[in-house]
């Protein structure tokens, strides 16, 4: 069914992202925000607005009751998650379709499967995909972990089932501290998560993050649009991410490519996902999948030309994926660079206004943001500001044009995360694209030292 009034369950700037597909579709939109947003250009550029609460998230952007009844009073036949917030919350996507308005998002019961990791590795795990040695679902009896671990060899990690966000992990060297961690490690989930669920799995030592870009039409269709290397992290947080990896050959594309898409689609999985493993010793090791939009899709778009959100909607219509797996060629290299409000070295977040405000421009360069000059940033969310995304020929030529448009990026009043990038482009190793997820915390120490 064609969708005609978009409401845009978030805000910043996935909102404008989501906000500019649909215009560039004919679609209306409509703005929820919280008292701290009402001057935000999501709110601004949408058609509509209706303010749904206090700026905590928990009684606005989190606020089931509120969204529902902004989409029933604008008369919004569709609603969009975006990213974070309710996007992986498969109640609420149930009770959108049982209020009659189209769900832009996977069906609910693949949002509840892959937000329990364990249910996730497991149907991964009978779908196909390579997973990381470990139990075979939870574990709560030491003795049978201690056997387990024994088995995988250690170090093992473990994890809460109902983590997210790095949280609930602990990583364990010998078999004296298994029990004492695997309680901490369940207590820590259940203040965290509500649930004390863990399940062991062996700890790569030095792995890559990779992850795989898939779409599926709901109807046992699927396609993958390649990978992107996010390796560089602080805290498990994404810093900066690049499509295609460094590290992955056209062949290895196409077939581990192959296999994520074949998974998806005897899943009869709907709209946009990312399958996330862990690269070791020219190895993939699933460990989850998120059932949304990412951050990162604009290299994916870069690289592939395919625009992520308008296929995500015309999914949610009911209509077929635009593109077939032959038709999609991948081109240049693109890095996206995450600008949070924050000092580059601190990380101490910096909220406050924006005195002056230059996006970055010219050929290949992306700036998705709702800065402007007179802004106010306020402290309650995430500090990501703008993603500045630039496309190159070759990974070189890309480096080269990012250097040039973080030059130009002005953003006057607060700390940003820009200087950081600025010093990573000369490291060699980045240059290189010689890192993996540990790389980031080592070279931040390193400087310190
Ligand atoms: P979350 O949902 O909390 O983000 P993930 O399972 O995606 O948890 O893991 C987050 C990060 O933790 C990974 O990107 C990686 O840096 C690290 N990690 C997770 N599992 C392992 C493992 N088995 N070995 C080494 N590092 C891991």
């Amino acid at each position: 069914m064609a969708i005609t009034r978009l409401l845009i369950a978030n805000r910043g700037e996935i909102a404008l992202r989501i906000h500019r597909a649909a215009h560039e579709m004919g679609i209306e939109t409509v703005a929820v925000h919280s008292t701290a947003d009402a001057d935000a250009m999501h709110v601004r550029l949408a058609d509509h607005a209706v303010c749904i609460g206090p700026p905590a998230a928990r009684d606005s952007y989190l606020n089931i009751a509120a969204i529902i009844s902004a989409a029933e009073v604008t008369h919004a036949d569709a609603i969009h998650p975006g990213y974070g917030f309710l996007s992986e919350n498969a109640q609420f996507a149930e009770i959108v379709e049982t209020h009659g308005i189209t769900w832009i998002g996977p069906k609910p019961e693949h949002i509840r499967t892959m937000g329990d990791k364990v249910e996730a590795k497991r149907t991964a795990g009978a779908l196909g995909l390579p997973l990381v040695p470990g139990s075979d679902g939870a574990v709560s009896d030491p003795a049978i972990a201690a056997r387990i671990a024994e088995e995988i060899g250690y170090p093992v990690i473990i994890k809460a089932a109902s983590g997210g966000g790095g949280r609930g992990m602990k990583v364990c060297n010998s078999p004296d501290q298994l029990e004492t961690l695997m309680q901490q490690a369940g207590s820590e989930a259940k203040a965290a998560f509500g649930d004390a669920t863990v399940y062991i799995e062996k700890y790569l030592g030095n792995p890559r993050h990779i992850e795989f870009q898939v779409f599926g039409d709901g109807e046992g269709n699927a396609i993958h649009l390649g990978e992107r290397d996010c390796s560089l992290q602080r805290r498990h947080q994404k810093v900066l991410e690049e499509a295609p990896s460094p590290v992955i050959s056209p062949e290895e594309r196409a077939r581990m490519g192959g296999i994520v898409a074949k998974a998806m689609a005897d899943m009869g999985y709907r709209g946009a996902g990312t399958i996330e493993f862990l690269w070791e010793n020219g190895e993939f090791y699933f460990i989850e999948m998120n059932t949304r939009l990412q951050v990162e899709h604009p290299v994916t778009e870069a690289i592939t030309g395919v625009d992520l959100v308008r296929e995500q909607i015309r999914i949610a219509e009911g209509k077929p994926l635009s593109v077939t797996q032959d038709d999609i060629e991948f081109s240049g290299h693109a890095i996206e660079c995450r600008i949070n409000a924050e000092d580059s070295w601190t990380f101490a977040p910096s909220p406050g206004l924006v005195e002056m405000y230059h996006a970055a421009g010219g050929m290949n360069v992306r700036v998705d943001s709702g800065l402007y000059t007179g802004y106010r940033i306020p402290p309650y969310y995430d500090s990501m500001i703008a993603k500045l995304i630039v496309k190159g020929r070759t990974r070189e030529g890309c480096i080269m044009r990012l250097k040039r448009a973080l030059e130009e990026m002005v953003v006057a009043g607060v700390k940003t995360s820009i200087p950081l990038h600025q010093a990573l482009m000369k490291e060699p190793d980045f240059i290189h694209g010689d890192y993996t997820i540990k790389w980031l915390e080592e070279w931040l120490a390193s400087r310190d030292g």
